[in-house]
């Protein structure tokens, strides 16, 4: 079969799923990863026949993207950051939201200068590892943990911190019931935050495949993590401790209510104008 005709299969099989534009952008991103063709080699290369391995494994990718399976999970794999991480459907896929989150932790450190010689890091909730692997990329001489309640998840994290070649230290531990060991000078986190009752408003193709333990909430209180860490910080925040958080945009007033008791707690705004993060310090 040649590529051409591949793609009319896509555009036809996907057509009920997907827009047109949609389907382009995804019957490129498979010519990329399957067939190493970038986008202007792929408009260069429509003639060219594909072999019967290529070609199963467009069709595979197809019947899969046909019952709503994400393409991050099919590829097993996705940018973040500019850098490559293996996910599955153990993990959260990561969101241009958290690289937000990291862009500000990142920011603030330079900014409020803080010692990265030993700074201890700790990140709650780390699914596929994007937040302590970023952060140990551009702060190496830090201390970095994170810390996940699911085995399978820190598998992908470590797979991903060997990788990229970065020393974290994982640790299972299920955070809402089991004490921190040690003091940080930063806690980040994007832990879940959808409410049970905004259940029915989330996208099949996200409750279907993504975890639902990395999405909603374990109770009926959506900001049950973010008081957790709130109340961490008396012990487990160091003096010159800070906190980045990713949050519910409905939840916004909320959620930064409970970082009051900090001497500065701001609610900072994502690109598309949401409610999405939290910055506390506590000097
Ligand atoms: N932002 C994600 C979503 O709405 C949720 C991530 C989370 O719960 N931490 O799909």
């Amino acid at each position: 079969m040649k590529l051409s005709e591949t793609k009319t299969v896509f555009q036809n099989e996907l057509s009920n799923l997907y827009s047109k534009s949609e389907i382009e952008e995804l019957f490129s991103i498979f010519c990329e990863n399957f067939l190493e063709l970038s986008k202007i080699e792929l408009r260069q290369n429509l003639n060219q026949s594909l072999s019967e391995i290529d070609s199963e494994k467009f069709s595979e990718a197809i019947s899969e993207l046909k019952m709503g399976k994400p393409f991050q999970q099919i590829l097993g794999e996705t940018e973040f950051y500019g850098m490559k991480f293996f996910i599955n459907e153990h993990v959260l896929i990561p969101r241009p939201e958290t690289e937000e989150l990291l862009e500000l932790a990142i920011q603030k450190v330079q900014d409020l200068r803080l010692k990265v010689k030993g700074l201890k890091i700790l990140d709650i909730g780390t699914g596929s590892g994007i937040i302590p692997i970023v952060l140990k990329k551009h702060f190496p001489e830090a201390e970095v943990s994170a810390i996940d309640i699911s085995e399978s998840a820190l598998e992908i994290a470590k797979r991903n911190a060997n990788f990229h070649k970065t020393e974290i230290n994982f640790i299972q531990k299920d955070y809402l019931n089991e004490k921190l060991d040690d003091i940080y000078d930063i806690i980040i986190s994007n832990p879940p935050y959808i409410g049970i009752e905004e259940n029915i408003e989330i996208e099949d193709s996200v409750k279907g495949f993504e975890p639902n333990i990395a999405l909603f909430s374990p109770t009926s209180d959506a900001l049950i993590f973010y008081r957790k860490i709130a109340r961490d910080s008396t012990n487990h925040l160091s003096g010159n401790g800070t906190i980045f958080l990713e949050i519910n945009q409905k939840l916004g007033k909320e959620t930064l209510e409970l970082f009051q008791h900090f001497p500065k707690a701001e609610l900072l705004k994502d690109i598309s104008g949401n409610d999405r993060m939290i910055f506390a310090r506590k000097f």
